[in-house]
């Protein structure tokens, strides 16, 4: 299963959620807030063209 990735700009951590699993509202790692987590899109083919990056 593809995972999309986020970064915790707290402890700056890797979290990695399956696709249709929605962001989380804190950090798993810190437990900072979700405005800490950023969506970051790495380690692949760069073409977003097919989404429309809906969350
Ligand atoms: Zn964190």
């Amino acid at each position: 299963m593809e995972m999309k990735k986020f970064i915790c700009s707290n402890c700056q951590k890797t979290i990695e959620i399956p696709y249709g699993v929605p962001k989380p509202e804190t950090c798993p790692h810190c437990g900072a807030p979700a405005h800490y987590i950023h969506r970051v899109d790495r380690g692949g083919r760069r073409c977003g063209c097919r989404f429309m990056g809906r969350e």
